[in-house]
């Protein structure tokens, strides 16, 4: 079976995790009703992407 030779030291890992850390997703405004929504999504609060209407609001 093919091994690692020796046990990687705690330091070496925390070099090679320094890399790992999550970032906080970018939000743009929609240019429809100024929500904060993600790049590239349909806006939730106005169903609007791109300056068109895509999703049609549900009336209860
Ligand atoms: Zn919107």
């Amino acid at each position: 079976m093919a091994n690692p030779k020796r046990k990687l030291s705690r330091a070496s890992k925390g070099h090679r995790r320094a890399h790992l850390a999550l970032t906080r997703a970018q939000l743009v405004r929609c240019t429809h009703c100024g929500a904060m929504i993600k790049p590239h999504t349909i806006c939730k609060a106005c169903g609007h992407y791109r300056g068109r209407q895509i999703l049609v609001a549900e009336n209860n």
